[in-house]
This record gives C-alpha cells, structure tokens and sequence, in this order.
C-alpha cells in the first residue's frame, strides 16, 4: 500500500490517496476533518467476532447473534471483502473478541493486510502479557467501563465488583506499549446522572464514547425497561460530562445517532443493519461501494464522527 498526502500552503497534509490491492481511495489527513474530504463513504466496519462472554451486561445486544467462523480461510475471504469494497479500519467486538479461539490470527491477518486494527474488550482477559502479544497488530484497544463505582458495574452485570480496577489498571499498561486507548460507556438509568470526568481524567483516552442505551429487540429485551432513559437524560450525562479535555475527543451518541450508521458485521460475517430495532443479515457478497451506502446512512455515519484520524 502506498499513501501520499497533498500538502497545504501552510505545510499541512489534507486529503491524499491510497492504493491498495490495485485500488486507489481518499482519505483523511491527520488534521482533516471528515467535511472537508473530497467524499464520504463508510470507511471502518465492526467484526462481531463471537457471542461469547465472561460478563452478563444487562444492556449487552450482542449475545444472541449466529456462530462464529472456524477457520482462518473464511476469516481471510470476510477481509478480502472489506478491502474490496473500501473499508479501512476495522474493530473487533464480540461478545468478548478474546474468546474468540482464532482471535490473535485473525487480528495479525487484518493488520498484514493494512487495516487500521481495533478492538474493544471488557478487559477482563488483558494483562500485561496479552497486551504485549496484541501490540504489534492494534492500533487501537478500547476498554468498556460505565461507571466509577464498582457496585454499579455489579448491578449492570459487568462483572464481580473489580472492573473498574482492572480497567484503569489496564489502561496504564495500553498507555506504556503506546497503542491508542479508547473507552466505551454505555449510559443507562444506574448512571446518566454520574460525573465520569475524574474517571476519564484518570484513564486518559484518546477517545471516549459514551452511547445511550439502545434497545435491539430479541437482544436485550428482558432489562431494557430498567435501564431505558430519554433523549433528555441522555442530554443531561453530556452535559455534565462533556469538558473532557479535548484530547479524550469525547463524542455521545444517541440512539438516533447509533440507528443505521454503524457497518457491523455478525460472528459469522454477514452485515447486520439495526434499521427497525432489530437485526436484520445481508450476505457480505451483496455488499459493494455503492449498496453499502444504501443500507447505511452514510452522512449520519460521518456526523456523529466515524472518521476519525484512525
Ligand atoms: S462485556 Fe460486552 S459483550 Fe460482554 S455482556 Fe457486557 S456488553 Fe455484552
């Protein structure tokens, strides 16, 4: 792959061209923001690799999805795919991805073939030992941690009263390898009033996400009225949280932000789109530049930040 940058008057490099597997995309420079490139298109896809997971988060809507893939040749055959039709980074979720038996090859493929390479966990298999094995081959590690206080975290289901611990244990040792932290929040009726900063200031990611609630029918079905808040609750935790130092580039997302922007692809790699609050599957096959802008709502992709200097 090669990339070149066109570079400004003042110096700056802003939108360039890459050339991958014979073919040639725009992208972003580090100081571009999404607007100014010449087009948007849906550029970074989530892998959710297995169902598998050590926590029971309340929320959790990835749990009931189908079987993951056995073998790395199926693996090899979703990412050829993802190449061919423009996708540049990609984020490996589950479940738990560490459960995943195929798990490190998999990522190290991704990596061979240029992707950028993300991952969000709940930490609970990363130690400093794990993270060294993952460097090489992320850019990014995203940890998912709702709260400051521990008996919250119990009483959503992710985990036995050490996460947040653990997390920011974890985060001081992403830190020392120098791959990029990113911290996932999901805000629910146990949190929406909570001030994260110290928390985050504590973590100090190069991202955070905070996402409302979003309910996926035949997923989280069963706490989704405990745990449900409006748009103006969802308000309330941005606005209270919200001057994050600028580096954490905070961003919230909305139901209505989530509903139709996100490129997710189920264990098995088939494209899952959430458009009437449940899942529906497209064989990745179908999928090509222009049918992937039809199933997903590219400007609302590129409004609620997904691109990003990856
Ligand atoms: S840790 Fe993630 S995958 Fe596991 S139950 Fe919680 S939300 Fe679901």
């Amino acid at each position: 792959m090669t990339v070149t940058y066109e570079v400004d008057a003042s110096g700056r490099e802003t939108v360039g061209l890459k050339e991958r597997r014979g073919k040639r995309y725009s992208i972003c420079g580090p100081d571009v923001k999404h607007h100014e490139c010449d087009r948007i298109r849906i550029r970074s896809a989530n892998w959710h690799l297995t169902t598998k997971c050590n926590y029971n988060c309340k929320f959790c809507f990835s749990r009931k999805l189908d079987a993951e893939i056995k073998n790395l040749k199926i693996a090899e055959e979703v990412l050829k795919k993802l190449v061919d039709i423009g996708i540049e980074k990609i984020n490996f979720a589950g479940g738990e991805p560490l459960l995943h038996p195929l798990f490190l090859p998999i990522i190290r493929m991704a990596k061979d073939m240029m992707f950028a390479v993300s991952i969000i966990s709940n930490g609970y298999y990363l130690n400093r030992d794990t993270i060294s094995k993952l460097s090489p081959y992320v850019d990014w590690i995203g940890l998912s941690v709702d709260s400051t206080y521990e008996e919250v975290e119990v009483a959503l289901g992710r985990g036995n009263g050490n996460h947040v611990k653990h997390i920011t244990a974890i985060a001081d040792i992403v830190h020392c390898t120098g791959v990029k932290l990113k911290i996932n929040t999901t805000v629910t009726r146990m949190n929406y009033a909570e001030n994260m900063r110290p928390l985050l200031k504590k973590l100090m990611p190069e991202r955070w996400k905070a996402f409302q609630v979003l309910h996926i029918t035949g997923q989280n079905d069963r706490y989704f009225n405990e745990l449900s808040i409006t748009d103006k609750e969802f308000d309330y935790f941005k606005s209270i949280n919200q001057d994050c130092i600028e580096e954490m580039g905070p961003v919230f997302e909305r139901n209505t932000d989530m509903i139709d922007s996100y490129f997710m692809l189920s264990p098995r790699g088939m494209v899952m789109s959430n458009r009437n609050g449940n899942y529906s599957l497209t064989p990745l096959d179908n999928i090509d530049e222009q049918t992937i802008s039809q199933l997903l709502d590219v400007r609302k992709y590129a409004e609620r930040g997904g691109i990003y200097p990856w």
